[in-house]
């Protein structure tokens, strides 16, 4: 293992995270038993649900709620599931204390499920704490089955407060507490990801689907780690999603900046706020696979194609690893919508694009591109498909002057979309790109509904048809990679 980093990098603390794909199977987790005992570090290692549990936990609350009583039979398949895992991965003379630390959880689950039963509702909160105990049980398991590991309750540790109707991490104190717990041996320490509890009320609270990156993400920010390893069940950080593109590749290396892009447009393999913590304290990631843990996957640094240049500005001029490379990968993000404000007001694209823009963050939405204007009169932008109604709704108060004066028109919304992007450092280089890409989308019959590559130069997308998004990933990776 580690033959990855020279040997003096390899001393401080590393925190590796095992999402779903890794813990799901006996198998997998023999293999998450070799490569954390295989470790010459210090490490706390983040693991996720048992694969596939979460959606499971989720599907059967709803059973449940709706009178659905064949929710016991999916309660007595899930606790199952548990104990045959336990027998399979933990040792003989543990699994007695193992199953009396599991047992109660899955008491507390069987009780939630009953309560959503009787009362046919599901709260939030009896939802967040039904999921919880994912990870509350896999990371019991996965400390039972490592005799020389601590086991420790993230509930204690990851904290959240409340921002519009989100839940977001307190960072401050998550840090402070981080450091309390996890900063000293003995190590490995093992910890559920994505589960954490409300700073005020105390509150069984998560940090959203695919959540246990960002988990690992703030643990080794706060901890200074060494790096962050992404454990899941492909060879690394691919060209594009593979479920769509076979022929995808690995990207041996790539900045920090483009992991972000394509993880904001839909990369799934980590969790877009993941990047952030880690970025800041400049601490590398590494996705790597749990089922072929040799293979080399792929490196984010700061080490980014465009850093020689100088032109990159966030970046501290680490050495240039591929100068030719333009386009490090593509994704696509489905569910997008498309709003445009029409009228002789819209011209004015510095007023408008301020105040509309301020009057959505001030509810917590966030508007995510800006597609080149296809009239003079008219300004677009994109926001997720669930937002969309909310948006339109505050432009409208936010407007209501110039709706009134006729100044603006009319505010549309077009649902039913997706934003295609390519990522990568050097795109600024080839100012032509964007024409090129468009080009190969239109030869393969895609409509391109609007381009957006002025808020970042280094990602260009495209605003097509939802249903276009497999066509037009398949198109554009032939084109720029194959
Ligand atoms: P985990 O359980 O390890 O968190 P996820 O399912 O959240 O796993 O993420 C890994 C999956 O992300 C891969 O199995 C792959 O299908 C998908 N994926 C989508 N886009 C990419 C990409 N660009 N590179 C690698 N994997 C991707
Ligand atoms: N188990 C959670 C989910 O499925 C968190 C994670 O896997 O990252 O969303
Ligand atoms: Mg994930």
């Amino acid at each position: 293992m580690y033959k990855f980093l020279p040997e003096e990098v390899t001393k401080g603390m590393i925190v590796l995270k095992f999402g779903g794909t890794s813990v799901g199977t006996t198998e997998s987790l023999q293999n998450v038993k070799s490569i954390v005992e295989s470790l010459d570090s210090d490490a706390v290692v983040v693991v996720s649900a048992l694969g596939g549990l979460t959606d499971r936990l989720i599907a059967t609350a709803k059973k449940a709620a709706s009178g659905d009583s064949t929710y016991i039979e999916d309660f007595e398949a899930m606790a199952k599931r548990h104990y045959d895992i336990i027998e399979d991965v933990v040792a003989q003379d543990v699994r007695r204390s193992t199953l009396s630390a599991i047992q109660p959880l899955l008491n507390e689950l069987r009780r939630l499920y009953d309560g959503v039963s009787l009362i046919a509702d599901l709260p939030e909160r009896t939802l967040a704490q039904i999921v919880s105990l994912g990870e509350r049980m896999s990371s019991v398991i996965v400390a039972d089955m490592i005799p020389a590991a601590r086991h420790e309750n993230s509930l204690d540790i990851i904290r959240t407060e409340k921002w519009f109707d989100k839940n977001i991490a307190s960072t401050e104190l998550t840090e402070r507490l981080i450091r309390e717990h996890l900063s000293e041996g003995p190590y490995p320490v093992i910890m559920g990801g994505f589960i954490s509890s409300d700073k005020d009320t105390g509150e069984i609270t998560n940090l959203g689907r695919g959540g246990s990156d960002y988990t690992a993400a703030l643990v080794a920010a706060a901890l200074d780690a060494e790096v962050l390893e992404i454990w899941t069940d492909v060879d690394g950080f691919l060209t594009a999603d593979p479920r769509v593109v076979p022929n995808a590749r690995v990207i041996d290396e790539m900045s920090f900046v483009e992991s972000m892009d394509l993880c904001t447009f839909g990369a799934k393999v980590i969790y877009p706020p993941t990047i952030y913590p880690v970025f800041h304290k400049n601490i590398p990631i590494r996705i790597l696979n749990t089922h072929s843990p040799d293979a080399p996957g792929t490196l984010i640094s700061d080490h980014s194609s465009a850093n020689a240049a100088g032109c990159d500005g966030i970046t501290n001029g680490a050495p240039t690893l591929q100068p030719d490379r333009i386009v490090a990968g593509i994704s696509a993000l489905k569910d997008e919508a498309l709003i445009t404000l029409r009228g002789r007001f819209a011209s004015d694209a510095a007023k408008i694009s301020s105040r509309a823009f301020n009057a959505l963050s001030l509810k917590g939405l966030s508007p995510h591109l800006i597609p080149t204007c296809d009239s003079i009169n008219s300004f677009s932008f994109v926001v997720a498909g669930s937002e969309a109604m909310q948006a339109v709704r505050l432009l409208k108060e936010e407007f209501a002057p110039e709706l009134v004066d006729n100044s603006l028109e009319v505010i549309e919304m077009t649902r039913g979309l997706a934003s295609l992007a390519a990522v990568g450092d050097n795109l600024r280089t080839v100012p032509s790109m964007s024409r090129k890409l468009e080009g190969e989308l239109e030869k393969s019959g895609i409509r391109v509904i609007g381009t957006a590559n002025k808020s970042s130069e280094t990602n260009i997308a495209f605003i097509i048809e939802e249903a276009d998004v497999t066509p037009a990933l398949k198109a554009l990776h032939a084109a720029i990679f194959e």
